[in-house]
């Protein structure tokens, strides 16, 4: 893209809805934007109520474009050419794009959209003014207003008027962390990751909990994890995750110590409910979300969900509930997840799998089971040596101990 183009217009998305939180959510969404933005140095930003322009000062729109893309609470944007609002400004700017070699032998329409009411002529007359100067100019060029190659559109406002030719779709949803605060259930699978990113879509603020089981978990597995979540950094609040690292080697050894063979996985998941919702508290969170997935796996049938969910008093929300594992991988595609998702790696869920497993289990049965060890104290002892690491974008990181980054 040519320096033309040294403006980007930014529209917002469901805020507009919100009258009486507009301020807040205007205050987070262009924070966001800076700081996911910061490395370019010689931007300049200019907040015009529902919208937000961000001058470019020779930085590369083509670097840019992909992060806006990720940042929740965009609606679009567009990559605009600024001139003043007086006609042959218009005019002679509109003739610049047009002759641009991409426009050549293109079908084309003007559409104007007056901002300005005190502006002397109507949208119609502008079109028209620009059109007839542009016919007048360029021989190659057709008009088609049904069908057209291009739209040129041109926004006519008291401050400047801005044209453009192409318009970019965000994420939509709420901007970051105007909904709360929630801790991510995260394994190294496919769906965990999306319900995360489907949450900072709406506008929680994230941070992850992770349960490992080194020896029998490994490295890579681990790895893994910092990778997936690596992938949202993007589109969360101050570009930075804070991953929680459980280490749950102990707990898992003594479930498959004292407790029945098909009730491990039950139990398993009882005492990763009872961790999170300790960690939730602890950081101020006000909701557990995972990627439980209705009928997915043994865990996940509802007599299953149910006696794992009697363990905790919070709010856990599972944004794919309902989702079709396809759908599911198209957002982890998307998302640049399923890639790393798919590595090998044994996460402490698949290092043992009971032959078969209860997918009725009975919620006095598991009681009896889990009471068979003292798993208060494992927990207490767990969540004390929870380790905190805080991912941020672009941070490439390796999980060696020495390199964590503790809080
Ligand atoms: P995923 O693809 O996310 O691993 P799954 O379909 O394999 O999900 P389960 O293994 O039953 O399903 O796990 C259900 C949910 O429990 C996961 O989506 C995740 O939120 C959470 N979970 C599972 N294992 C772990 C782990 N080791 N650490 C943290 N959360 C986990
Ligand atoms: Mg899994």
């Amino acid at each position: 893209m040519n320096n033309l183009y040294n403006h980007i217009l930014i529209r917002y998305g469901e805020l507009a809805l919100k009258k009486s939180n507009r301020n807040q959510f205007i205050k987070a969404i262009t924070s966001h934007i800076k700081s996911a933005l910061h490395t370019f140095v010689n931007l300049q930003y200019e907040s015009r109520g529902m919208r937000f322009y961000i001058m470019l000062n020779g930085e590369d729109v083509n670097e840019i474009i992909p992060i806006l893309e990720k940042i929740p609470g965009i609606y679009s944007f567009s990559v605009v050419a600024r001139c003043e609002s007086n006609l042959d400004d218009i005019k002679d700017l509109a003739l610049k794009i047009m002759s641009q070699e991409e426009y050549q032998n293109k079908t084309m329409k003007i559409e104007t959209n007056r901002g300005d009411k005190n502006f002397p002529l109507t949208s119609l007359e502008v079109t028209k003014e620009i059109g007839r100067h542009l016919f007048r100019n360029l021989e190659n060029l057709k008009a088609d207003v049904h069908n057209p190659d291009i739209t040129l559109d041109v926004d006519l406002r008291y401050e400047g008027t801005y044209i453009f030719t192409k318009t970019y779709y965000g994420v939509g949803g709420f901007p970051a962390g105007t909904l709360g605060k929630g801790l991510v259930m995260i394994s190294g699978g496919i769906d965990s990751v999306v319900s995360g990113y489907l949450s900072l879509k709406k506008g929680i603020e994230i941070e992850a909990v992770h349960f490992a089981s080194p020896p029998y978990t490994s490295n890579e597995a681990l790895q893994k994890v910092v990778d997936l979540l690596e992938q949202l950094t993007i589109y969360s609040k101050n570009s930075r995750i804070v991953l929680h690292i459980v280490p749950f080697t102990k707990i898992q050894e003594a479930i498959y110590k004292y407790t029945r063979e098909d009730y491990c996985i039950t139990i398993m998941r009882r005492m990763m409910y009872r961790i999170a919702t300790n960690i939730m508290h602890k950081i101020n969170a006000n909701v557990i979300i995972n990627g439980e997935s209705m009928g997915q796996v043994a865990s996940q049938t509802l007599e299953s969900m149910n006696v794992i969910n009697e363990v905790t008093n919070a709010l856990v929300i599972r944004p794919l509930a309902a989702f079709d594992k396809q759908d599911i991988i198209a957002i982890s595609q998307k998302i640049n997840t399923f890639d790393i998702s798919i590595r090998p790696y044994d996460d402490c869920c698949t290092v043992y799998v009971p032959k078969h497993p209860q997918i009725k289990p009975k919620s006095d049965v598991a009681e009896k089971e889990e009471n068979k060890f003292a798993y208060q104290e494992m927990i207490d002892e767990a969540v004390a040596n929870t380790e905190r690491v805080v991912l941020r974008y672009n941070s490439k990181y390796n999980v060696v101990k020495d390199d964590l980054d503790i809080l």
